[in-house]
């Protein structure tokens, strides 16, 4: 499984983008900064998107995928919570702002296709296994596990926050994708806005791994832009002290499994 780091960050700017995954080039977690991370013929490979939430920062580029999708009348499956995928029908692709992707170019065989998922129902979808489990946050989220069909396994978080740990039980992941959006000094305000610091992130961790015993590599993203080089070092200073493979994740980066 080569799992590419599309956008690692909680905001936009040249170098930066939004949170996106891309697994083995076709599978899609989140599109935030998706479409300007990748050519023509990259897109025409993607044929799925998972969401893990409605945010803005999450589902922006749907609508710039479906515009090249369209443009070549192919189709792509987007599958996310019921509540996510009724914001979004809402505000997002209502049809207003631009084209009506969930009705373009034909009722019968539009660009996009919304597919609920229910949590803790593992499904096969696109070539793995893929389980989703609520993950605290401010609005309804899950995260994703993926199985790829030669057993290997990556959980992404998703934005979430303190208490993820309730979540350890149901997955077993060799990567762990999550997120830090600010630096240890903003603690509270991030826990109220749903995110983690690296503090927070310590104490979820080192519950992983009595509960499991072991700890994945751990590759953090939705980095705070004002604050990456504080949370940077904040984020060295828990992996020494768990002994653990904990680093920032940055554009265009690769991890093979
Ligand atoms: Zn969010
Ligand atoms: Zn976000």
């Amino acid at each position: 499984m080569e799992i590419q780091i599309l956008g690692a960050h909680q905001f936009e700017s040249k170098g930066a983008r939004l949170t996106s995954l891309l697994i083995d080039g076709t599978l899609v977690i989140d599109a935030g900064g998706l479409t300007s991370a990748l050519s023509v013929p990259e897109q025409k490979k993607i044929k799925t998107v998972l969401l893990t939430h409605h945010h803005f920062d999450h589902t922006r580029d749907l609508v710039t995928l479906a515009a090249n999708a369209g443009y070549r009348r192919e189709q792509l499956v987007v599958y996310g919570l019921r509540y996510t995928l009724d914001i979004i029908t809402t505000y997002l692709l209502d049809g207003e702002m631009y084209i009506n992707f969930l009705e373009y170019p034909s009722k019968e065989k539009p660009t996009l296709i919304l597919e609920a998922i229910e949590p803790y129902n593992k499904k096969p979808i696109a070539g793995y296994d893929v389980l989703a489990v609520p993950v605290k946050h401010s609005v309804p989220a899950v995260g994703y596990q993926i199985t790829s069909s030669d057993g290997k396994s990556l959980f992404y978080t998703g934005d979430t926050t303190a208490g993820i740990s309730d979540q350890w039980q149901h997955i077993y992941p060799q990567l762990l994708i999550t997120e830090v959006a600010g630096p240890n000094k903003y603690g509270e305000q991030l826990k109220k806005f749903g995110h983690l610091c690296p503090g927070l992130l310590k104490e979820e961790l080192i519950k992983f791994r009595q509960l499991k015993g072991y700890l994945p590599r751990v590759i953090v993203i939705h980095i705070g832009n004002p604050f990456e080089q504080e949370i940077k070092e904040e984020v060295a200073q828990v992996a020494q002290e768990l002994e653990a493979d904990i680093s920032l994740g940055c554009e265009d980066m690769k991890i093979t499994l």
